[in-house]
């Protein structure tokens, strides 16, 4: 998907993609966006949140490059930074060769052992919990079993064995949360921004569906075609057309 040329995703694709998208919320939205750049979304689904990224910011790169430009507010001096990423950069951490997606850990507290068998939370993981208010314990309860000192199965365990875990499962999927720390030219105040990459794909999909309809808008009024016929000509030969319109004009 990765390889996938930007022209290669065509207006239509992005023009049904934008229309059942735009309703949607991130996870399933990003899901059909994997799904329609071809990847598997019934398995991303299944699979650590990470992949799913991953397969977001490839077809970034597809459609836009590997460059995501963004902007931040530094929190000490209300600035606006700007900076950028490199989503091939992101991916390849992705698919490392890391550690397990699930596994087991013991954290040695005052009280005792605390036991936890843990497994990386997957897309649909977060889709089920999103919106709750107790979205980050809801996870856990669904990702890892714990198990108290005293050998019994609990949800409820003290803040530190509840961040080493949180911790573990980080590292297990190190797409699974992308932040950038950032230092912020005017005041210099060093801070970490949160950066989520389906929202980087979402934007770009919006974007070239807008582009699209202007396209076909221009066209449409230079040669009396309907949208349909506007659609079905190749990119190439669309761009021809909108080149000679826009000479015209
Ligand atoms: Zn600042």
């Amino acid at each position: 998907m990765a390889a996938m040329a930007a022209a290669a995703v065509r207006a239509q694709t992005i023009l049904e993609l934008a229309d059942a998208a735009r309703d949607e919320e991130p996870i399933a939205r990003a899901l059909r966006v994997a799904g329609a750049a071809g990847a598997d979304a019934a398995s991303l689904r299944d699979a650590p949140l990470g992949r799913l990224h991953a397969a977001a910011l490839s077809f970034h790169t597809a459609l836009a490059g590997a460059r995501l430009d963004a902007v931040a507010t530094c929190a000490a001096c209300g600035s606006v930074v700007e900076f950028s990423l490199d989503a091939d950069a992101l991916v390849s951490l992705a698919t490392l060769d890391g550690p397990e997606a699930s596994g087991e850990l013991t954290v040695a507290t005052e009280e005792g052992e605390w036991h936890a068998a843990w497994r990386a939370p997957t897309a649909g993981d977060l889709a089920a919990v999103a919106g709750r208010g107790d979205a980050a314990s809801a996870l856990l309860a669904l990702c890892c079993r714990l198990t108290d000192p005293h050998g019994q199965r609990t949800t409820d365990a003290p803040s530190d064995v509840v961040d080493r875990v949180e911790a573990q499962l980080a590292a297990a999927d190190p797409l699974a949360e992308v932040s950038v720390a950032i230092e912020c030219p005017e005041c210099g105040t060093a801070f970490v921004v949160d950066v989520d990459p389906i929202a980087f794909v979402w934007r770009e999909v919006e974007t070239r569906a807008r582009r699209a309809l202007y396209d076909i808008d221009a066209l449409a009024r230079a040669y009396g075609w309907t949208e349909s016929e506007v659609l079905g000509l190749s990119e190439e030969r669309r761009a021809a057309y909108l080149e000679i319109v826009r000479e015209g004009s």
